[in-house]
């Protein structure tokens, strides 16, 4: 095999939780990731000797500022072998938005390679990869499609209860930087742990009847102040998407995507039509249904 296609998908954060600065310079959080149904796919061929990237989005740089370039690289140093490969994204992942584009893409890309180089490397050894590129990328090496993440976010542990949740992305045109919203966040630990919340979202008392209220406070985000200061519209979107009836309607990381969750599609799609009607979008913005994957 010398060509694979793999599916890249987004994530967005259920609930996180910024517990201060650590001496590495990032921050300490604790987050549930939640993986969902809109990916880039990434086409990965064997080259003989140079890393080369194309995408589809002429905002994305194709040299070695990729994040696809450098989980290349750091691949085949790791292996030892010499080699090369052709690696194509197709983005659909709206970039800068919070949503982990750049980190899922460089995860398909130690899978995908790994698996044309016949699994050379075991799992702590593209973990260790994808700890050295990003603190999002591994999340991705995982099979769930939920997980809590610590220390940077890259400490995983996966939730293994099925659950699909319903949502709309909405992602005005602007490009906002982890590094810029976590510089802005001062108030570490406001939020204190809410314990019990994985049970209220995943196992809830009442089997299958979900008491949508009390899960609603279980999804915070200690970074959307921050996100709102530089982006005051986030705050015009989330109101909206209260007012068509999401359930909770929060920022996705360091944002700007905001999501809704809806209590089926149905209601999420008829919110995306009332966005298109009624906030003032430009084509630049994004705006998608998503489920979880
Ligand atoms: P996170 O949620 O992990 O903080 P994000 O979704 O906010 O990430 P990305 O879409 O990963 O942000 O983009 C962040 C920056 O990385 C952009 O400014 C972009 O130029 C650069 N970048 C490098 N490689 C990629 C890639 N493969 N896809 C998207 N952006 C990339």
């Amino acid at each position: 095999m010398n060509t694979l296609t793999i599916d890249a998908p987004a994530k967005i954060n259920l609930f996180l939780k910024v517990k201060g600065k650590r001496e590495d310079g990032f921050h300490e959080i604790e987050t549930l990731f939640e993986r969902i149904s809109i990916c880039d796919k990434i086409t990965i061929s064997k080259a003989d000797q140079n890393i080369e990237i194309s995408c589809s989005n002429p905002n994305v740089p194709i040299d070695s500022r990729n994040i696809c370039y450098k989980a290349a690289q750091k691949f085949f140093d790791k292996t030892k072998i010499n080699g090369g490969v052709k690696i194509h994204i197709q983005k659909n992942i709206p970039v800068a938005a919070g949503m982990a584009g750049g980190s899922t893409d460089a995860a398909a890309v130690i899978k995908g390679l790994n698996q044309l180089y016949d699994n050379r490397l075991l799992q702590p050894e593209l973990i260790d990869i994808a700890n050295a590129i990003g603190s999002d990328v591994t999340f991705f090496l995982y099979n769930t499609a939920f997980a809590i993440g610590t220390e940077r976010g890259n400490v995983i542990k996966p939730i293994q209860e099925k659950k699909i949740f319903y949502h709309l992305i909405v992602c005005p045109d602007k490009e906002v930087l982890a590094k810029d919203v976590y510089a802005r966040y001062k108030n570490f630990s406001l939020n204190l742990t809410r314990k019990g919340c994985i049970d209220t979202i995943f196992r809830p008392k009442n089997g299958e009847k979900i008491n949508q209220e009390e899960q609603g406070s279980c999804f915070f985000n200690d970074l959307e102040e921050a996100v709102q200061k530089q982006e005051p519209v986030v705050r015009e979107i989330r109101n909206f998407l209260y007012e068509q009836g999401a359930f909770k309607a929060m920022v996705s990381g360091s944002g700007p995507s905001v999501f809704g969750l809806f209590k089926d599609m149905g209601q999420a799609l008829k919110a995306k039509d009332e966005c298109v009607k009624k906030l003032s979008i430009t084509s630049d913005w994004y705006i998608s249904e998503a489920e979880t994957y």
